[in-house]
């Protein structure tokens, strides 16, 4: 987006605040459902918890995606914007049997990762469909934070198990129609991907009424010019033609299915702050700015790189800063990074700041969550409003003491 476009967002609507670019979320999309058009059914399920705002979850509806969702309120989310329950799964991790058979209830398509779960919810609801998370332990992921395909991890069920699932099947008389796997975010190498599927092709024979094979998620985006990112058209080439192939196979055509989040939305995000100070040390110039861990928690708990540039001094000289949060707590967004001269006042642009940035926004230091706004047909459309000290207080029960 234009540093003009959104200088004139933080000024209309204050800062810190989330623009999110709609041309670039509809981009994103198309050509992700192009590198797979020779496959004759696909189902693209965004990923709510990257960035869970109604007005987003209406752009996907319109492009024509659908919803995975990690919650009962993600569900509900997608419900309330008019998704057909039939087009959001559900795919917990941790969550109660009585969540999942209330989710079941709604008409939404459920994702069982655990043996224990499953045989309940197959001994009491044997007619529901249910889909299976299965664990390839295929490693893919640059951060052990994200990756969850390894021997330990707390997700899917392992391959190992194959035969404990299909007994469970058997005692219970329920109905496989989905088999899922999310092995982590950043896939780099196309060939690691493309062997986790092979374990889940294999494990698909074991089900004959598949209605649809779901491969996750974990597309790799740039987070700088020149970045590695996925390469998705040679991906789409391999994995359409392997999926065309295994169709053949299995005797008809069912659904390959992806659920991406950050691949739709993380590119389409800018986080502008306003600098509140510049402090010079005798080692480090700080820039100060009007946010912290609250708002954007990604470089801190992950160590993610997210490029920031000066949108009111594009043009001016580069200069080394630290750039540093307001709250109480280390929460350094750069260390020493080369970015064009700051003044006090001015106002900085994060990039990739669509997803998981204010999905994961707290209140920590009582500070308000920002606004969001989404730039859609060259007009800013607020879409969440600042939250103000009502937010801060509600809730809250004061008590006579
Ligand atoms: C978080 C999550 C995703 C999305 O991952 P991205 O890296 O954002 O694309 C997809 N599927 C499941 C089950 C998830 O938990």
């Amino acid at each position: 987006m234009k540093n003009e476009t959104l200088l004139n967002i933080a000024k209309e609507f204050g800062s810190p605040v989330y623009v999110y670019n709609a041309s670039k979320i509809e981009a994103q999309y198309k050509r992700l459902t192009s590198a797979f058009s020779k496959v004759k059914q696909l189902k693209i399920n965004y990923a709510v918890k990257a960035l869970s705002n109604i007005s987003i979850l209406k752009l996907m509806k319109k492009l024509g995606a659908s919803l995975d969702t990690v919650s009962i309120q993600e569900v509900k989310l997608g419900l309330a914007t008019d998704f057909n329950p039939q087009d959001i799964i559900y795919t917990p991790n941790g969550v109660s049997i009585e969540e999942i058979k209330t989710v079941a209830k709604l008409g939404v398509q459920i994702n069982i990762d655990n043996l224990s779960i499953l045989e309940q919810f197959g001994t009491r609801h044997p007619n529901i469909p249910v889909c299976v998370r299965i664990n390839p332990h295929v490693m893919a992921g640059g951060n052990t934070n994200i990756s969850v395909g390894h021997i330990d991890s707390k997700f899917g069920i392992s391959i190992h198990q194959m035969p404990h699932i299909i007994r469970i099947i058997e005692n219970t008389g329920m109905d496989i129609n989905g088999i899922h796997m999310h092995t982590g975010s950043d896939i780099l190498d196309i060939d690691v991907f493309l062997y986790a599927s092979e374990i889940l092709f294999d494990a698909a024979k074991n089900f004959k009424t598949l209605e649809f094979i779901d491969f996750g998620s974990g597309f790799k985006v740039p987070y700088k010019k020149d970045d590695i990112e996925t390469d998705i058209e040679e991906f789409g080439k391999k994995l359409s033609k392997r999926f065309n192939s295994f169709c053949k196979n299995y005797g008809r055509e069912i659904t390959l299915a992806f659920e991406p989040g950050k691949y739709l939305v993380s590119e389409a995000g800018y986080f502008l702050t306003t600098v509140n100070a510049i402090k010079q040390t005798t080692s480090t110039v700080f820039a100060q700015i009007d946010s912290g861990f609250n708002h954007l928690i990604r470089p801190m708990l992950y160590g993610s790189r997210h490029e920031i540039y000066n949108i009111s001094n594009p043009k001016g000289k580069q200069r080394f800063y630290s750039v540093v949060g307001y709250i109480c707590e280390t929460d350094t967004f750069a260390n020493n990074r080369r970015i064009t001269e700051i003044n006090e006042g001015d106002i900085l642009a994060f990039k990739n700041a669509g997803a998981y940035c204010f999905t994961m926004a707290s209140n920590y230091n009582s500070r308000y969550r920002p606004a969001e706004v989404l730039w859609y047909n060259d007009q800013a459309h607020l879409i969440r409003k600042r939250e103000t000290f009502d937010d801060i207080l509600n809730n809250q029960i004061e008590i006579t003491l």
